[in-house]
């Protein structure tokens, strides 16, 4: 590399993200020092991004740098932490400086966001491929999981699905749409928003909670598998953006919302007697949420269309991935 290894971390990510004052020791050492606040459990997740598998070659280094964020900010919303230290391994073909500085101005953004400090790293030269863990912190026994649905819970899901489907294909020139309703959707792929304070406000709410990473209809099938029942979903309560229907079409944007990925939506289940209570949290906090079924005893997804009930399988949907 052109950039020797440590004037490219001093330059590029010394500096990246916010301070923090629980960090006792971070970029520079061996290992960062970190003092995680009494009464809490600490939540960890990571997540790897390889380019031309999880983003498109040539994709704009700032959205590769806020998506290797957001991806574990998700999952983190998924256990209704907070977050709180990031840690960044970094393979890079070459050190090219404007690569470089556009990819730490993408993760600085979110980082600054969320209040997240990163802590340490590693870098090394080979196939692009970005991993982050992230370490957030939840009082103690108030993690959100999959397992805790129950029959007669109400199923929910953040956002409009199947958006990041077609901005990826409209990425990918598999899909062409005019020009407003193009940037719309490309945005949802390359900026996702990770739904951080509606999973902390989910954790005193939510019997079960999931992030949408692989296709609404897979992650809501391991919610339930998780729980041990089902879910029955009602087509026309499908919250579908606009912009996704002005692309696709009603009936594929449904098939995208269902089977489509890297959404990094929330979908989860609260009581009935939950249900007015969320309502105004959701307007509080601003968050857009829709009621698109509910919790059933018997195993499996099953999707209803007025009269008409089928099973949802992924593999039946994989065509459209
Ligand atoms: P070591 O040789 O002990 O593994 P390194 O030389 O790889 O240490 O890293 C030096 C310091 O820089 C460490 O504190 C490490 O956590 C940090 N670091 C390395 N790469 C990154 C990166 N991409 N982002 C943030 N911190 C990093
Ligand atoms: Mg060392």
């Amino acid at each position: 590399m052109a950039l020797g290894e440590f004037d490219l971390i001093a330059r590029y990510f010394a500096n990246c993200g916010p301070q923090r004052t629980d960090v006792r020791v971070g970029v520079g050492d061996d290992g960062a020092v970190l003092a995680p606040p009494l009464g809490h459990d600490l939540i960890a997740v990571v997540d790897t991004l390889v380019e031309g598998r999880h983003f498109p070659p040539d994709s704009p280094p700032d959205s590769i740098g806020h998506r290797a964020l957001a991806v574990n900010l998700s999952d983190l919303a998924a256990m209704g932490a907070t977050p709180a230290w990031a840690l960044l391994a970094l393979t890079l073909p070459a050190a090219n400086e404007r690569w470089l500085e556009q990819f730490a101005r993408g993760a600085d953004r979110l980082l600054r966001r969320y209040g997240v400090a990163l802590v340490g790293g590693d870098t090394t030269s080979g196939p692009l491929t970005i991993t982050v863990q992230l370490l957030g912190f939840v009082p103690r026994g108030l993690a959100l999981r999959r397992n805790g649905a129950q029959p007669g819970d109400v199923v929910m899901v953040s956002g409009t699905p199947g958006d990041a489907a077609a901005g990826l294909a409209l990425e990918q020139a598999q899909l062409v749409a005019a020009e407003d309703v193009a940037v719309a959707l490309r945005q949802r792929f390359l900026y996702p928003a990770p739904r951080v304070e509606l999973g902390v406000a989910l954790r005193s709410l939510a019997s079960a909670c999931i992030d949408v990473s692989d296709g609404l209809g897979a992650d809501l099938g391991k919610l339930c598998t998780a729980s041990g029942c089902g879910a029955e979903l009602e087509l026309s309560a499908m919250p579908l953006s606009g912009p996704l229907i002005a692309a696709v079409g009603r009936a594929r944007a449904l098939q995208l919302a269902l089977a489509g990925g890297d959404d990094y939506e929330l979908c989860f289940t609260v009581p009935p007697t939950a249900f007015s209570q969320l309502v105004e949290l959701a307007r509080v906090s601003s968050t857009p949420i829709a009621r698109i079924g509910s919790v059933t005893e018997r195993s499996g997804v099953v999707l209803r269309d007025g009269a008409t009930v089928t099973q949802f399988s992924a593999r039946g949907f994989d065509h459209f991935r």
